[in-house]
């Protein structure tokens, strides 16, 4: 999706507010707010000079300064960004470059290996390196290139955003222009950010929601402590070192977590802690319990996405009420739920979400866009909304399932079995059946030293499922297949049920 670049605002009026504060902490220190703008001025002269005229800046990089400092950067130039999901294979990648006219390519090391497959014309900046002795590197460029404060470009730059590629190759989706503060207002209505907030953002950068994350810590002139992996330890570790008071992440990073040993989690003193953001995919019901029983009442669960940017929010009241739930609309957004026919459909009723908001997507790089009705567009997914006006999200439109004529939502059968005490994670997806037409096949991880047969876990949940939303095969897995934004891929999954 494109954006315009709001961060450079947010970090220009940081620099002069309070020049001295941290405004990135990552593996190799710390960067005050005064620094970071000095360092994007030059990077900016130095890309400058490197940039052919309507060509783009791609960002291949894992969560550090390097992607931080170049989409600044190029915002100050006026030069558009892409942002490159690093889970992309080597071909993917290339035909992405290709597609979205990236000239100068700022990546980290690790992935050049991958990217041998791209034209000798696509200037390579190494972002992370090992040695520093390199004379391709971001560093270097930032060290020899003026320090002057780029003129005002003429144009304002977007950033490129794909979608995660749950469903096939990432899309691009352009979004309006210029620059809009909304989405971070929007995030704001519901969830208690304050100035100058230490944010641990772990949720890859180059994802919507990573990104969001960075836009509201530039506008909100807040610390943000980036790790190139994640690592549930160190996660921990970094939020006692840095005192962090907010967290985003995927659920899947909240699971890694609750997975800790007691006695580890115990180690780090995390009650700095107000804020555990999670979004990116859904939230499963019984780790939003797990979790706020773990670390107190600070768990968020925001739902949109790159198209439709934010749906609604559950806060952890919401959470505490309903732990399925995704809370309710933020400021500026309008939910409805509509049957098949467009109509509304009776509150409590399963139908099609759609939202509407000023952040809604303008259609896909490829021409191709989203259903829209009076002003709403559709999210692709499926839900409904409560009593008291409280969304839940029950799957994407193309997962669920006919099963003998039957409607079967695979998540609620997942639900069902993630709240076995045996059961770490699980991943119920629909197969094609001769009998049936579909049916569920369900993928389930175990906590460590635990046993479960699949005969006996379809026995324990047959009373809570009507039985066309039992799966008919269970698979056990050591983890689950999943892309770089946490999500699980179903393909893969399909491809297990076949060995
Ligand atoms: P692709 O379109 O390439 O397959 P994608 O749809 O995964 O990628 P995103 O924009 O990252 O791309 O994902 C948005 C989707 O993720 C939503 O439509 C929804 O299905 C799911 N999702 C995100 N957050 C939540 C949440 N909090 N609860 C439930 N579902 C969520």
């Amino acid at each position: 999706r494109h954006w315009g670049i709001t961060p450079p605002l947010g970090f220009a009026v940081g620099a002069v507010r309070h020049p001295d504060r941290p405004a990135v902490i990552d593996e190799r220190g710390a960067l005050s707010y005064a620094e970071l703008e000095q360092r994007t001025s030059r990077l900016a002269n130095g890309l400058r000079k490197r940039v052919k005229r309507g060509t783009r800046v791609g960002v291949l990089c894992r969560n550090h300064h390097g992607p931080v400092e170049t989409i600044v950067a190029a915002a100050k130039l006026g030069v558009d960004v892409v942002l490159l999901n690093t889970g992309l294979t080597g071909r993917q990648l290339a035909d992405v470059i290709a597609e979205q006219q990236v000239g100068v390519l700022v990546l980290d090391a690790e992935f050049r290996a991958q990217l041998a497959e791209l034209p000798a014309e696509v200037d390579q900046i190494l972002a992370w390196t090992e040695g520093t002795t390199r004379r391709d590197t971001l560093e270097h460029l930032i060290a020899t290139s003026s320090p002057r404060r780029p003129a005002r470009p003429r144009r304002h730059a977007r950033m490129i955003v794909l979608t995660s590629g749950t469903t096939g190759t990432p899309k691009g989706a352009r979004r309006p222009d210029p620059p809009s503060l909304s989405p971070a207002a929007s995030i704001l209505s519901r969830l208690p950010l304050d100035s100058g907030e230490r944010m641990l953002v772990s949720a890859p950068l180059f994802h919507t929601w990573g990104l969001a994350a960075f836009q509201l810590g530039a506008v909100l002139g807040a610390t943000l402590v980036l790790r190139r992996k994640f690592e549930p330890e160190e996660a921990l570790a970094s939020v006692q070192r840095n005192r962090c008071t907010a967290v985003f992440a995927v659920p899947v990073m909240l699971q890694r977590l609750l997975d800790l040993p007691e006695q580890v989690r115990d180690r780090y003193d995390h009650s700095t802690l107000r804020i555990v953001a999670s979004s990116g995919s859904a939230l499963p019901a019984d780790l939003a319990t797990r979790f706020q029983r773990a670390f107190g009442n600070v768990l968020y669960n925001l739902y949109g996405s790159t198209e439709v940017s934010w749906v609604s929010i559950a806060t952890p009241q919401d959470l505490r009420a309903a732990p399925s739930s995704a809370g309710r609309p933020p400021r500026g957004t309008t939910v409805r739920i509509l049957a098949e026919d467009g109509s509304p459909v009776e509150r409590g009723t399963t139908g099609r979400i759609f939202a509407g908001n000023d952040m809604l997507f303008e259609g896909y790089t490829n021409g191709s866009g989203r259903e829209t009705r009076d002003g709403l567009m559709s999210t692709g997914d499926l839900g409904h909304i409560d009593a008291s006006g409280r969304l839940f999200v029950v799957g994407r439109e193309d997962d669920m399932i006919i099963s003998g004529g039957e409607n079967v939502y695979p998540k609620e059968t997942e639900d069902v079995i993630a709240r076995l005490p045996e059961v770490s994670e699980t991943a119920v997806i629909g197969v094609d059946d001769p009998d049936f037409g579909q049916r569920l096949a369900a993928f389930v991880v175990l906590r460590p030293d635990q046993e479960l047969a699949a005969e006996e876990l379809r026995d324990r949940i047959r009373d809570r499922l009507p039985k066309f939303a039992l799966p008919r095969d269970v698979v056990f897995l050591a983890e689950l297949p999943r892309n770089a934004t946490g999500k699980v891929v179903p393909r893969e999954l399909r491809d297990r049920l076949g060995g």
